[in-house]
């Protein structure tokens, strides 16, 4: 017997559930390109998502996803053989590190850890032995949604003052921009990325990028730049031109509610509520793995993302739970990706997402658990919940 039948509940990381009130802002009609109001929308999404960056930089909004976002970030910043040092921490900064290599980028990974968060020393450490300065930029990413890993943004950038090293600060942080904390100025990032269909609880299909003047700077003499993705092309006055054509207008709709949610719930309090749902999810998880049978992905409980939580299986078929999730409670969870391709599920917590979507997303793990007989601890339901009351 199925009981999928219902409202569906994404819990996995992206794309996120899109909230009842942006999709029917996106069904409107198609406006003229330059009208009064796709330039006010235009303008106002740019302000505000530097609200949402923290920053008095420059933003910029594609017609991509987080991978064109990537390669819009390193293309006007870098140049062919440019060294740059990228900090592994699972699947999605080795993939930025790969497109840079794509495009002729002289690439070094930091050797990291899926189950640790990158360890600034060991940054500081390189980045000393970097004597020439021929590392340009340093990318790193804030939650590796991979593995499930929140790196630590600000000790970071404290190592690379500490080497008193000159390289470009480049920071992803599509699974964590309006779910954790992000300075953008205050911690001297000089160029950060996001997309629309995450903590920005909107359709896939944005991706964002914000620079500082240190970035826009380095963009002059950049020689990567490519028409569609080039900034100087779209710090231009007219709207047209700040998309390189005619805009998404539709995504923009929908991004505009978005934001608008955002502001009403402020990113505080956007920050504490995603705090609470990994709480709870890792009092339940924490409880399951006493049988065993499942393993939190990151050992250290301090470097667990807030928006995401990987959930090794290194005994079981892993399918066999989230097909039952899938398929008898309507819920979608993250599948393994990377290294941990059938060796893991990830219940997301990220974006639109509150206390009944959590127990929903946890009960039909839960219930799998049971329903096929895989060891387990009993009780992580029971303390999610504990854990969601003490919080509230
Ligand atoms: C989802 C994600 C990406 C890739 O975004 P796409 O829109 O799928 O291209 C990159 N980095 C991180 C951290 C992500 O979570």
């Amino acid at each position: 017997m199925s009981l999928a039948n219902g409202r569906p509940l994404l819990a996995m990381p992206g794309p996120t559930n899109i909230p009842d009130r942006v999709l029917p802002a996106m069904m409107r009609p198609a406006e003229e390109l330059s009208s009064d109001s796709i330039v006010t929308l235009t303008e106002t999404v740019l302000v505000d998502l530097k609200r949402v960056f923290r920053t008095d930089g420059e933003t910029f909004v594609y017609a991509a996803n987080g991978h064109g976002g990537w390669e819009a970030a390193f293309t006007n910043v870098l140049s062919r053989g440019d060294k740059v040092l990228v900090l592994e921490s699972g699947r999605f900064a080795i993939g930025w590190g790969e497109m840079a290599r794509f495009m002729g980028v002289d690439v070094e990974m930091l050797p990291g850890s899926w189950r640790r968060a990158v360890d600034p020393v060991a940054v500081e450490a390189r980045l000393r032995a970097d004597t020439q300065h021929t590392i340009k930029a340093v990318m790193v990413v804030q939650i590796d949604t991979a593995a499930g890993i929140v790196n630590d943004i600000p000790a970071i950038r404290r190592a690379i003052d500490a080497a008193g090293h000159p390289a470009l600060f480049m920071v992803d942080a599509i699974a964590s921009l309006a779910c954790m904390e992000f300075e953008m100025d205050a911690w001297r990032i000089d160029v950060a990325v996001s997309a629309s269909q995450k903590g920005l609880m909107s359709s896939p299909g944005l991706a964002f990028v914000a620079a500082n003047d240190k970035a826009l700077v380095a963009h002059k003499r950049a020689d990567l730049r490519t028409g569609y993705w080039d900034w100087s092309g779209r710090m231009n006055v007219l709207a047209y031109m700040k998309h390189c054509g005619t805009a998404p207008e539709h995504l923009l709709f929908g991004q505009r509610a978005a934001l608008d949610m955002i502001f009403e719930e402020g990113l505080e309090a956007i920050w504490r509520r995603h705090t609470a749902l990994a709480k709870a999810t890792h009092a339940a998880v924490d409880l399951w793995t006493s049988g065993q049978a499942l393993a939190f992905g990151v050992t250290e409980a301090t470097e667990r993302a807030p928006s995401v939580t990987a959930v090794l299986t290194p005994s079981v078929d892993v399918g066999v739970i989230t097909a039952f999730a899938r398929d008898i409670c309507g819920v979608t969870l993250g599948l393994g990706i990377g290294d941990y391709h059938n060796k893991a599920f990830r219940i997301a917590h990220m974006g639109h997402f509150n206390a009944a979507a959590l127990l929903g997303a946890l009960g039909a793990v839960e219930m799998a658990l049971q329903a096929r007989e895989i060891p387990h601890g009993s009780g992580g339901v029971a303390a999610a919940i504990a854990s969601l009351a003490a919080a509230a």
